[in-house]
């Protein structure tokens, strides 16, 4: 099996498209077109995973935290990055990053995330603005099946557990084929009106270059009829954090201690009213500090993330609690998600969860 069919299953469920503007998941380095050895999960990319990979005989090493993260102008082994990348061409491994797709995907870290804190009737709780694009063609009547399976092929028309989900009406369309014009339909000067049906789907945006492609491969007209147009629609089940309730209302030091027990930390930073107990609360895992105006729009008791600065603890103004649990602890299941998908549907070759890496940041 080759490397690529195994991102595919995870870019399925987690795609690629989810991830923030500022991020880098997907390939790091490598040749996707490899044969698989085995797979290495871990949650930064270092060169003692490497050498862990190695040993274990696995060429897809899979991180949460992207190794390449600002744009490079150089490849070196003179730093980390470098040194990484270096070593890993080296050993014919692969590295790819799960990261804000993975943050933000139904299923994904959050989601976990609100459900060690058995919050719930969850929501989003920084919605991604629509992924979506919608292309509307123009085809003569009955003509239509060929290009609509196509853009079914490439992923057009999907809707949650929908697919093959498309709209279409007939109508009338008018055109005059002019001199040196190579019509399907019609004759040079001559004013046409002919039946139509007008065909709508929705596509996620990033295929759009394909689904351009696809319609000047399959229309048949000499020059497609087709629009694309931007949805402002927002995702109800995408984006970054996540709100929902505790299963019962709680002391301000009880609800700290609940998070210390649920989430194994056994440090909190925290800021707010003790005297207000806590029943909604908004989760982000990582770091956070980003959201939390909306986590206060959201009308959350508590705000449970990581890396939140000084001024930070401070925003709310003691109308919500600001639970700072730290970056790694509000995200270092997601290695088990990872493990958990590949493991449970790839059993031809051997997957395992790093056991070299440890958190090397310590509290005293
Ligand atoms: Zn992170």
């Amino acid at each position: 099996m080759k490397i690529k069919e195994i991102l595919s299953h995870l870019e399925a469920k987690f795609p690629l498209y989810l991830q923030e503007d500022f991020d880098n998941s997907g390939i790091q380095c490598g040749d996707k077109e490899q044969e698989v050895t085995g797979v290495l999960v871990c949650f930064d990319p270092s060169p003692e995973v490497l050498e862990e990979a190695k040993e274990k005989g696995a060429n897809l090493i899979i991180s949460h935290h992207p190794l390449v993260f600002t744009g490079l102008k150089k490849i070196e082994p003179v730093d980390r990055i470098g040194r990484i990348i270096f070593k890993a061409i080296e050993n014919k491994q692969v590295m790819y990053a799960m990261h804000t797709n993975m943050d933000s995907a139904a299923g994904g870290g959050n989601d976990l995330f609100a459900q060690k804190l058995g919050l719930t009737n969850c929501e989003v709780l920084s919605p991604k603005d629509s992924l979506y694009q919608k292309v509307i063609f123009f085809i003569p009547e009955n003509e239509s099946a060929p290009l609509k399976n196509a853009l079914f092929a490439i992923g057009c028309g999907c809707i949650g557990r929908y697919d093959h989900c498309s709209y279409q009406m007939t109508g009338f369309g008018s055109f005059r084929p002019l001199q040196g014009a190579q019509p399907h339909t019609g004759q040079v000067n001559n004013m046409e009106l002919i039946e139509e049906e007008r065909v709508e789907m929705i596509f996620p945006a990033n295929l759009q270059r394909r689904v351009i492609d696809t319609i000047y491969k399959y229309h048949l007209y000499e020059e497609p009829a087709f629009d694309i147009v931007k949805l402002e629609n927002k995702e109800r089940k995408a984006g970054l954090g996540r709100v929902g309730f505790l299963p019962q209302a709680m002391d301000a030091l009880q609800f700290l201690e609940y998070v210390k027990k649920q989430m194994d930390v056994n440090l909190i930073r925290y800021s707010g009213n003790m005297d207000k107990k806590i029943k909604k609360v908004a989760v982000c895992g990582g770091g956070g500090s980003s959201l939390i105006q909306v986590a206060l729009r959201s009308g959350a008791d508590a705000y449970v993330t990581g890396d939140i600065k000084y001024h930070d603890f401070y925003t709310p103004e003691e109308r919500m609690m600001i639970a700072d649990i730290g970056h790694f602890e509000g995200e270092h299941f997601i290695r088990e998600i990872i493990y958990n998908e590949i493991k449970g549907n790839f059993i031809t070759f051997a997957t395992s969860l790093s056991t070299v890496e440890k958190l090397k940041i310590y509290n005293i």
